[in-house]
């Protein structure tokens, strides 16, 4: 079966792409390795009309409304191949024993957290060491925090966790704090720790402070880190997409309605766009979905075809 489109990629921006073809009639199937980037964390915060649920249920009620729609399919596995043809693209999974066609590729897969090698920080990820504020600083409660020196945004990152509570921020050595920012985290309370951390200590997943590389213990329940990330499956690199440098990694050109730099691929999510959440991923994914069936509509409109004939 030729598709209309296949996705690869269903979590928040892969789903809602498909939503759009689906209302639209077109034949859409979603694959999709299950492996959605907030896995780590327990709950979700921030999204309208959603806040606190887990994120496997926002995706399993999302999933269940697709299929409602007669031609949405979605099959779990991984992408390993995807070949441009006259006709579209030649869709490879589970490494080769399974094979889909599909006139337009739409590419969600998302990103990964480089986390940086600090001993006790992975196993604290989503939990008690989070990437974003919005999500996860309200739950913290107050109290000492840190923020991680990874890069030019860490500052910013400190003079803005300090509306979540009492905030040190860590150099690490890759964070050059200049005249005026010090007086900045200044006004915000931001102390300046130039020691480098060492090890976060506690009953993971609880953190109760960080030992610092000269031996001094730093008091800490939670710590921000914003991670650099890298493409969650090298399928946009292998297809030929142009890149664009965000501070957090590259990330796949689109235009507004996320059509890549490939003639037929479009891209939505994390892996086309900053900064990243949820809501961005899902209205990203609609703005794809939309541009996708436009460029359906053009060429049938060519053929002389219509959705329903
Ligand atoms: C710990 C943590 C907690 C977070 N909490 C929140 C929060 O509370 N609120 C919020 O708004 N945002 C939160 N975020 C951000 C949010 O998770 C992302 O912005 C969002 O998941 C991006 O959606 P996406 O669809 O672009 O990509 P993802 O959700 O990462 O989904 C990509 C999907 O593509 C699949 N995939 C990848 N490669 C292939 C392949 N080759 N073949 C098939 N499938 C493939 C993956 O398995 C995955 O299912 C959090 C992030 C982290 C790291």
């Amino acid at each position: 079966m030729l598709h209309d489109a296949i996705i690869v990629g269903g979590s928040f921006a892969g789903l809602s792409a498909a939503l759009q073809l689906a209302r639209a009639r077109r034949n859409v199937l979603v694959i999709d390795a299950g492996l959605p980037r907030n896995r780590f964390a327990s709950e979700s915060h921030g999204v309208l009309g959603h806040d606190g649920k887990p994120g496997p249920q926002l995706l399993a009620e999302a999933r269940q409304q697709l299929l409602a729609y007669p031609t949405a399919q979605i099959f779990s596995g991984r992408v390993s191949r995807v070949d441009a043809g006259e006709a579209g693209f030649v869709v490879e999974a589970e490494d080769g024993l399974r094979w889909f066609t599909g006139r337009r590729l739409l590419l969600a897969t998302g990103v990964s957290d480089v986390l940086p090698g600090i001993p006790g920080l992975e196993a604290r990820w989503g939990k008690t060491v989070v990437h974003c504020p919005y999500c996860h600083g309200y739950e913290i409660g107050g109290g000492a925090i840190g923020v991680l020196g990874t890069g030019p945004m860490s500052v910013h990152q400190a003079v803005m966790f300090a509306d979540w509570g009492d905030v040190t921020l860590f150099a690490q050595g890759v964070v050059e704090v200049s005249a005026e920012e010090h007086a900045l985290l200044a006004a915000r309370k931001v102390k300046v720790e130039s020691s480098p951390i060492a090890e976060l200590q506690g009953v993971a997943p609880a953190l109760e402070g960080a030992l610092l590389q000269d031996g001094r213990r730093v008091a800490i329940k939670a710590l921000l880190v914003g991670t650099q990330v890298r493409m969650g499956s090298p399928l946009a690199e292998a297809l030929g997409c142009a890149f664009d440098d965000s501070p957090f990694g590259p990330i796949v050109r689109i235009d507004a309605w996320g059509m890549t730099s490939v003639a037929g691929v479009h891209a939505a999510g994390d892996m086309a766009r900053v900064p990243h959440s949820i809501t961005y991923a899902t209205a990203s994914g609609v703005a794809a979905g939309i541009g996708l069936h436009t460029s359906l509509i053009t060429e049938d409109a060519r053929r002389g075809e219509t959705a329903a004939a």
